[in-house]
């Protein structure tokens, strides 16, 4: 049996398996017989999928609450979704034994999240976001409590605390993780996407939304708690927030354990915690896939490829703008 991998021009990830052409979250139009989609991410999604989508319904729930006019998803015989561990509904594929590609992934469980399984497969193709040495993550268990901790010593002197992350993913991850904390209000945005979820039955508190508390009166009322997007740290109702309020942020990510990150003036106190593999985890990743051919996407794609052929694999980065077909043999 033979398969292939393969990259087109448009930023596409091919994959040929028995006469059929599988395109792995494609971001333009793309010729293949199915198109997966991983998950909800806008970098991710691509709206001018017709037929032929694999992908969860949750995920096609959220992309369609997000404005991608996605058709329902079909079941395909040949290929098995993977909780991938990365935001709700995100999923890795799989063509047992041949072909595992894992989407976003993160293998620490956090909040709702679950760890995911990792299958054995001949080709491993890898997301490497993180996938440069210096990125090394604590437990998500010490993030939060050091970020508890921050926020009771911010609560005792009555200054509010502004979360902040991605609307979809690591907002419903905070949401969950402090909703010990009272007040808590979300902004639109992330109470929108906490309702899809919560209609997909993840375990979240409803909250107050933040134009609500405004009208109310409430934010005079200190301290709280905001949980907002991190597309508005750099916003104009973010810095009124920290004049009026005295209000501090804090943001989390996985780009917190750089310098230039924790240099930026609108993050009072950044944390390191990810949705995705650091770089310890994405080798863990290849070992247990223990595949014959890797191929890295996004991110160090090139710099993780070259640090696995230093462990001896066989891996090669799949960037884009770049054509690269590859054979897989039994
Ligand atoms: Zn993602
Ligand atoms: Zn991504």
């Amino acid at each position: 049996m033979t398969g292939r991998v393969s990259v087109s021009m448009n930023d596409a990830i091919l994959v040929g398996y028995r006469d059929k052409t599988y395109a792995l979250d494609p971001r333009s139009p793309v010729d293949a017989h199915y198109i997966f989609m991983s998950h909800a991410h806008i970098d991710h999604l691509y709206g001018g999928v017709t037929k032929n989508l694999i992908a969860s319904e949750e995920t096609v729930k959220l992309a369609r609450a997000r404005g991608f006019d996605l058709p329902d998803p079909i079941q395909n015989q040949e290929v098995e979704l993977l909780n991938s561990g990365h935001i709700v509904g995100s999923k890795s594929f799989l063509i047992p034994d041949e072909v595992f590609y894992t989407g976003d992934m993160a293998l620490r469980p956090r909040a709702f999240l679950k760890a995911p399984k990792l299958p054995k497969a001949k080709a491993l193709i890898i997301e490497a976001t993180y996938g440069h040495r210096r990125y090394s993550f604590p437990s998500p268990a010490s993030v939060v409590a050091e970020a508890n901790k921050a926020i009771s010593e911010m609560f005792s002197r009555g200054i509010p605390v502004i979360l902040c992350g991605y609307a979809l993913g690591k907002a419903q991850v905070l949401s969950y993780l402090f909703s010990t904390w009272s007040p808590i209000f979300v902004h639109e945005s992330v109470g929108k996407m906490n309702e899809v979820c919560c209609s997909l039955g993840v375990p979240l508190d409803s909250h107050k939304s933040y134009s609500k508390a405004k009208d109310e009166g409430l934010l005079k009322k200190r301290p709280w708690i905001l949980i907002a997007p991190s597309s508005l740290l750099r916003s104009g109702l973010i810095s009124s927030l920290r004049k009026k309020y005295g209000a501090v942020t804090f943001s989390f990510s996985g780009w917190a354990v750089d310098k230039w990150f924790n240099g930026m003036s609108h993050i009072d106190y950044p944390f390191p915690l990810s949705d995705h593999c650091d770089y310890n985890d994405l080798v863990k990743v290849v070992k247990r896939v223990d595949p014959e051919k890797v191929y890295t996407v996004h991110g160090y794609a090139k710099e993780f490829s070259q640090a696995l052929r230093r462990l001896g694999y066989d891996a090669h980065s799949l960037s884009s703008h770049q054509s690269n077909l590859v054979d897989f043999s039994e």
